[in-house]
């Protein structure tokens, strides 16, 4: 399909450059209700990867395999309702007009005198790429080569003491690797869904864009 032919290109690119504007993946402890972003077997004062799955740092509580797929599955569909939306906005900062309308007009913004361009505020290229940063988050090879997107900037005052050693990185992952591979899949099965909306939104956007 149409997405298979984009990933050569990206491979190039490393994940901390490609999933700049990426949001990160926030999970909640079912227990504590403590909200913490996830960012794979990386360090964090929020949560730690145990053997046996994802435990809060707040309360020790860890996390069900269902209790982290369901949780993903619905921070997707958050972002494709947000995409499906169809929210524009125009590029004149001294208007930003923001609607859902795609008016008979197309790209031209409809406020009185305004010149503007209006395109999507949450484009099709920016769900993708938010698609696969959360995939790659569940990706046992990227977690073990240690090439995900850190989660904090050094200096951030949330910033782990330290990082994982290299040795515990590489036990923790197989020793997780079935919730891993688990979470993945879901990730990959809108993945899948969006590639193919990505195709017929995509020749919208073209129109909105000529
Ligand atoms: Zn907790
Ligand atoms: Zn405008």
């Amino acid at each position: 399909n149409g997405m298979d032919t984009l990933q050569p290109l990206e491979t190039t690119i490393s994940d901390k450059e490609r999933f700049r504007d990426s949001v990160p993946l926030e999970l909640s402890c079912p227990n504590c209700i403590t909200k913490f972003a996830f960012g794979g077997i990386v360090a964090s004062r929020y949560y730690r990867c145990v053997y046996s799955g994802i435990q809060c740092s707040n309360c020790d509580h860890i996390m069900t395999p269902i209790q982290v797929t369901s949780q993903v599955e619905r921070v997707i569909r958050a972002h494709i309702s947000l995409y499906y939306a169809g929210w524009v906005t125009c590029d004149d900062t001294t208007c930003g007009n923001v609607t859902r309308q795609i008016s008979v007009y197309g790209k031209r913004c409809l406020m009185d005198g305004c010149t503007g361009i209006m395109s999507y505020k949450y484009s099709d290229k920016q769900l993708y790429n938010q698609m696969l940063y959360f995939q790659s988050l569940f990706d046992l090879q990227k977690n073990k080569l240690q090439t995900l997107k850190p989660l904090y900037h050094s200096g951030d005052k949330n910033e782990p003491e330290k990082p994982l050693s290299n040795s515990e990185v590489q036990a923790l992952a197989e020793q997780n690797r079935p919730l891993f591979e688990t979470s993945k899949q879901v990730v990959q099965k809108y993945l899948s869904d969006c590639g193919r909306a990505y195709v017929d939104m995509g020749s919208i956007f073209d129109f909105m864009q000529t």
